[in-house]
């Protein structure tokens, strides 16, 4: 459990995602959020079985040491195994319960893109997200957000503009933060390797040897 000196537990932020690979503009948005939020434990969470989508393209396992190749010279960004490790479906609500039965009242800060933020309520159990975890939605300058129904009543007051006002409560709140998105997707690493084209600049060159070394995509 995070402790600061004057005894208020410190925010951990959460970042989750399939990383199927990782790339840069995954990492790179890690560093912005963690640098703006002044996080000092941050945590990167590859999903297991994602109930989103039919299927990963590289198993978990793999997933797992591509993020742990990508981040073994920064011990500022820990990987979080627990979702790969879970058997069955992972789901946010059940990984954030998790979290926070182990880290009390710390402010759990759970980013997502604005993409994921537009269709939230397709999430299981997606309203109890606000018990658990304030959401950091990332937004690019010309990114929209579109809230229907429901959504838009839940997500509306909830919505804070200064990063400070996370650390004063554990969760409940959502704060819209501009970053720089590279345009770099997994799908689009996936697309050019199976083309034969080269990856390279796009992710972790350790990252790029793996995937040839075990022929993932
Ligand atoms: P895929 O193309 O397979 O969907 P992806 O590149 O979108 O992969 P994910 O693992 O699906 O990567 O994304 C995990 C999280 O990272 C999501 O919240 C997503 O919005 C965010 N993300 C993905 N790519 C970027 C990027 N280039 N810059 C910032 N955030 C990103
Ligand atoms: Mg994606």
């Amino acid at each position: 459990m995070s402790t600061s000196v004057q005894g208020k537990k410190r925010a951990i932020g959460i970042f989750g995602g399939t990383f199927d690979p990782v790339h840069y503009g995954h990492l790179r948005a890690a560093v912005e959020v963690m640098e703006k939020l002044q996080l000092e434990d941050f945590r990167l969470l590859p999903a297991g079985t994602p109930p989103h989508r039919s299927n990963t393209f590289a198993s978990a396992e793999h997933r797992l040491a591509m993020l742990g190749l990508a981040l073994s010279a920064y011990p500022d960004l820990v990987v979080d195994d627990r979702e790969v490790r879970r058997e069955g479906y992972s789901f946010m609500v059940d990984t954030l319960s998790e979290i926070r039965a182990e880290e009390g009242d710390a402010p759990l800060i759970l980013m997502i893109g604005q993409d994921a933020a537009n269709s939230l309520d397709q999430w299981h159990e997606w309203r109890r997200l606000f018990e658990l975890a304030h959401l950091v939605i990332m937004r690019r300058p010309d990114s929209k957000h579109y809230y229907s129904g429901e959504l838009f009543e839940q997500v509306q007051p909830r919505l804070v503009k200064h990063p400070g006002k996370l650390n004063d409560s554990p969760a409940g709140l959502i704060l819209p933060l501009e970053i720089t998105q590279l345009a770099i997707s997994s799908t689009d690493i996936r697309r050019r390797m199976r083309a034969g084209l080269s990856p390279r600049f796009l992710l972790p060159k350790p990252v790029i040897a793996y995937i040839r070394e075990n022929k993932l995509y």
